[in-house]
């Protein structure tokens, strides 16, 4: 089937990719895996030490709290896709840079044209950026935003949990809400609407945002409405 082929390609194409620096120092690069008809995707940032080890996303630490994550979603980490945003590691874990961002960004978006996920779940901020770019992830975290018809659910990174012990239950709570995206047999699952988006008139804190990417690397699924007055870049904690 078409889907699973270029799936498949684009798994080839990612590990013989020189598009940028990144691809220097890699041991494996990582596109991502799952099964081609799913209905949660979630996209990271980028692979981490072990990750980079072993070619496959999510297999350190914080992969195993996303598992209890899963869990608690009522799902199992062979039900999803797990991809990252950037798929090769960073020296040292640093945040993507934004050529890095712009030059990988074709893969991930053709894995989300590929396999229409019901729900995009980002794993912290970097992630969130490419879709949402307005307010904090500390604000909007759980959320549920309609972005050009498709449902983001902007999570914290399963990794801030491990820094900052209270996040824990706050994400385990957030994935719990995921449930209701899962399809139930073959029958598709009613979906409630969720508060969408912030608009700047809701949001405490319109000046700050978590966008630190130019718009060239949001070239997906932009946001309707946003505008670079609205939206300057500016630099926010990690997580
Ligand atoms: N953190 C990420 O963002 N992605 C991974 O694959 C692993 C850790
Ligand atoms: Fe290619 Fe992306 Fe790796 Fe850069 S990070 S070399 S663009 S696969």
């Amino acid at each position: 089937m078409y889907t699973d082929q270029r799936l498949q390609e684009i798994r080839e194409e990612v590990n013989l990719c020189q598009r940028c620096a990144l691809a220097k120092n890699r041991l494996h690069a990582v596109p991502g895996e799952g099964p081609s008809q799913v209905d949660i995707m979630l996209i990271g940032e980028a692979p981490g030490f072990h990750e980079n080890r072993q070619g496959k996303p999510f297999v350190g630490q914080a992969g195993q709290f996303l598992e209890e994550l899963l869990q608690a979603a009522g799902l199992t980490r062979d039900q999803v896709f797990i991809t990252n945003v950037v798929k090769c590691r960073p020296p040292n874990n640093r945040d993507p840079l934004p050529e890095e961002l712009t030059a990988c960004q074709l893969y991930l978006d053709e894995q989300i044209a590929l396999l229409k996920p019901k729900v995009i779940v980002t794993l912290g901020r970097i992630s969130m950026a490419k879709f949402v770019d307005a307010g904090r992830i500390s604000a909007i975290h759980g959320r549920t935003h309609n972005v050009n018809g498709q449902k983001v659910v902007t999570m914290y990174h399963p990794a801030a949990a491990l820094h900052q012990p209270n996040l824990r239950p706050v994400l385990i709570e957030d994935f719990a809400r995921l449930k209701k995206f899962v399809r139930a047999g073959s029958a598709p699952a009613s979906v409630e609407a969720e508060p969408e988006a912030l608009t700047p008139a809701e949001d405490p804190q319109p000046a700050l945002q978590a966008n630190v990417l130019s718009n060239s690397t949001h070239a997906a699924l932009p946001t309707p409405g946003k505008s670079e007055e609205q939206n300057p870049p500016e630099q926010l904690s990690l997580f």
